[in-house]
């Protein structure tokens, strides 16, 4: 019976002008209802954050996540298995945490106030500690060398008074028909490396070398405020280590690393921190508790990518690859859930359904589809470079071009990642590849979505499309609604299943699959931009984060 109802059934849809585009219109309708009438994204958004998160790379937590991650695609027939990619450090894990401040001064009584702040990943433990406060302009170098052998016993705040939102503004948004219509109008963006002005990387290394100075004092901790003013969220990700004099970009050493040790670091929620300040600016004193203990794993984990596939049956490309992915891993302060459960669960339920339409039509799809979900990408995007490294192209590292092919790298016809938070997709980011842009427009059409139609001729950065696209493989991310992402959870303690959409993600499911699916029947491999491949000697600056160097907050 499936023979009979697979043939009839596949419509030739002559789109106008792009009409060479094959369209499969029972598969989106099997993968559409799959997705939104019996969808299962938000269970699986469910097990990887409140019960498997937050997933830090090198952790337990996300041992246990990649775990549960390889049976569930297991328990819908999908074979998958964990992928080492590489040694990464130390694991490192929270056991217990509390910050109070006191104020005394003259006139008034002593009082103690609990504070809300959050520990920097890979902090060492303090135990149960008590000191006081002391204020640092890091751009005040006579103040710095006055207080200059005086830290050692002290908990040093080091940025300034932060700006409170007052909240007019709506901290939630969806992309209007405005702001869509100026990413299709873009012009492709003609710088693909980000690199740096001698300023800049000047401004960086003083910086750097201020930094130096004060951890070289060895003070008891440091805080810094939160840059999330009004909304109740902390922005917590990795300890700082100053980059040492003369160090290059792509070797600086990370908290991470065995024999690197960092000094205890905290972020304190904004109104809180500007409390404090406010505090010592009114010649108070400010003594602070704090009681942190920290458990650490092995000496160095050896970390692995979950990786899944639906093996193709045609015998002239059935070797040939589709990928989806998203990375699996996340910064602590909350369970990871908008960054990045919410890709992780769209891939793992784009592969469900897609299995469900093989199983209902009786015939596996003509090229293998595979799916990834990737860890060390917060940390530098490690997880996928590795797995490119391996197969595709020699990369120079992260953001770098490739300077040789890989043995595989005639097999890959496209790659597509989620990594934008919760929001719906409303149409495609496409890396500079405008020959792409009739069939994701044929795709996109027969979707039948008003709401996902915009294809952008421009990069997006930041994520794990970057090593595919840097091997000159059709690598792209999806253009998804902001909502609330990097206005409050994105490396937020307000990371959590409460703010994941349902029908958003349900939505992301269905086109992702969908895409997946059409890449593995199309006769042809997905269009290509010409590779020039880099000289060793042209790598070096692309490894510093941008956030990093221009003073705000990470990339994705
Ligand atoms: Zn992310």
């Amino acid at each position: 019976m499936r023979t009979r109802f697979f043939l009839p059934i596949l419509l030739l849809i002559a789109a106008p002008a792009f009409s060479q585009e094959t369209i499969d219109s029972t598969a989106i309708a099997f993968i559409k209802a799959e997705t939104m009438e019996r969808g299962q994204v938000m269970e699986t958004a469910l097990w990887l954050t409140d019960i498997h998160g937050p997933r830090l790379t090198g952790s337990l937590q996300l041992d246990a996540a990649q775990m549960w991650a390889q049976q569930r695609f297991e328990s819908w027939g999908i074979s998958a298995e964990l992928q080492p990619w590489g040694t990464f450090g130390r694991g490192w894990a929270i056991e217990r945490f509390s910050l109070n401040a006191t104020a005394s001064g003259s006139g008034i009584a002593m009082h103690t106030f609990p504070v809300m702040a959050f520990p920097k990943a890979w902090s060492p433990s303090t135990g149960n500690i008590t000191a006081e406060v002391i204020h640092i302009d890091m751009e005040d170098d006579d103040a710095l060398a006055a207080l200059s052998g005086q830290l050692g016993d002290k908990i040093v705040l080091l940025t300034g008074e932060e700006e409170v939102d007052l909240g007019f503004e709506g901290i939630a948004s969806r992309h209007d028909d405005d702001t869509l219509l100026d990413m299709a109008n873009a012009g492709a963006s003609s710088q693909s490396r980000r690199s740096y002005s001698p300023e800049v990387i000047a401004r960086y290394r003083a910086r750097q070398a201020r930094l130096t100075q004060i951890y070289n004092e060895h003070p008891l901790a440091i805080l810094e405020g939160s840059t999330m003013g009004g909304t109740g969220s902390i922005r917590v990700m990795g300890a700082t280590v100053p980059m040492p004099e003369g160090a290059d970009f792509m070797n600086r050493p990370s908290p991470w690393q065995v024999g690197v040790e960092a000094v205890p670091q905290f972020v304190v929620e904004t109104e809180h921190y500007n409390r404090v300040l406010r505090l010592l600016d009114a010649g108070q004193n400010v003594s602070v508790a704090l009681d942190f203990e920290v458990s650490w794993t092995l000496d160095e984990v050896v970390e692995e990518n979950v990786i899944a596939e639906i093996p193709g049956i045609d015998p002239q490309v059935g070797d040939e690859v589709v990928m989806l992915g998203a990375h699996l891993d996340s910064w602590h302060g909350g369970t990871g859930a908008t960054d990045n459960a919410s890709g992780s669960s769209v891939v793992m339920e784009a592969a469900r359904a897609l299995q469900a339409f093989y199983d209902e039509r009786g015939q596996g799809p003509r090229r293998t589809i595979r799916f990834a979900l990737w860890t060390g990408e917060e940390q530098g995007i490690y997880g996928s470079t590795a797995y490119v490294n391996e197969r595709y192209a020699t990369l120079g590292g992260f953001g770098e071009p490739a300077t040789a092919i890989g043995p595989e790298h005639d097999l890959l016809s496209a790659y597509y990642n989620l990594d934008n938070g919760t929001g719906r997709i409303r149409g495609v980011y496409m890396q500079r590849n405008s020959e792409v842009a009739p069939i994701f427009r044929a795709w996109l059409d027969a979707f039948g979505d008003e709401e996902s139609r915009t294809l952008t001729i421009s990069n997006t950065s930041g994520t794990d499309h970057l090593p595919f696209d840097a091997a000159g493989l059709p690598g792209f991310q999806f253009i998804q609604d902001p909502m609330a992402y990097f206005s409050q959870t994105w490396h937020g303690t307000m990371d959590t299943y409460d703010h994941l959409s349902e029908e958003d993600l349900e939505q992301a499911a269905a086109v992702m699959a969908v895409f997946a699916h059409q890449t593995s029947e199309r006769d042809e491999r997905m269009p290509r931009k010409a590779l020039e491949l880099a000289q060793p000697e042209q790598l070096g600056s692309a490894g510093l984060d941008a956030g990093e160097v221009l003073g705000h907050g990470h990339e994705h």
